[in-house]
């Protein structure tokens, strides 16, 4: 059977497999790394150097679940940064959809989705985006006014400096438990954070 062709530009041009990255001098900027920046900067730069502890938690595990109960016939689906993006089509405008457990990660989520709608207003796809949490029944509208265009810039350039600088030492907090890098940040950290301090003032 022949595809149907779509009729929009913006629709089809986000139909094909879209990399949001934008570049900063030599660092690659993703949202994934817009997230990790908000939720923790040596998170951000331990993943930037492609030190990569991530396993699939049951977190994600549910997330995937709550994506196949409730949100799988209703949207249409593209890759946008390595990860599969949601979005519908509600006349002119298209609206990127995330879905979320929960709303402890609000800031970073926020970021995350506002880079997605920077990278689109970039390329003249104008969109809106959309938090759902399923478990919470509730949904959040993202727009992305010229604030947040200016915070996303923002933080574009702060990811490339901590990226293209040394490790930033690890600061235990509450989300540290729930993370894959927990056991090379604090397992002997003592010890080994004196050593990186060290490391850190030759560099
Ligand atoms: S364990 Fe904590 S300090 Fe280390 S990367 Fe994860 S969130 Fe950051």
């Amino acid at each position: 059977m022949q595809k149907k062709k779509c009729s929009d530009e913006s629709q089809s041009e986000l139909e094909k497999n879209i990399h949001a990255e934008v570049f900063l001098g030599p660092v690659r900027i993703t949202g994934v790394k817009v997230n990790y920046y908000h939720v923790c900067e040596t998170k951000l730069w331990l993943f930037s150097r492609n030190i990569s502890l991530e396993n699939e938690s049951d977190s994600v595990a549910i997330g995937k679940t709550l994506h196949e109960d409730r949100y799988k016939k209703s949207f249409k689906n593209v890759t946008i940064d390595g990860i599969s993006i949601d979005f519908v089509k509600t006349g002119k405008r298209l609206e990127i959809h995330e879905i979320k457990k929960s709303k402890k990660m609000d800031a970073a989520d926020r970021a995350q989705l506002l880079f997605y709608l920077y990278f689109l207003k970039k390329r003249g796809i104008d969109a809106a985006g959309v938090l759902n949490y399923p478990l919470l029944n509730k949904t959040e509208k993202i727009e992305l006014n010229p604030g947040d265009e200016a915070s996303t810039e923002k933080d574009i350039e702060n990811i490339g400096n901590i990226v293209l600088g040394s490790m930033p030492l690890p600061e235990r907090k509450k989300i540290c438990s729930k993370c894959a890098y927990e056991e090379f940040c604090f397992c002997g950290d003592r010890i080994e954070h004196k050593e990186q301090r060290k490391i850190n003032e030759t560099l």
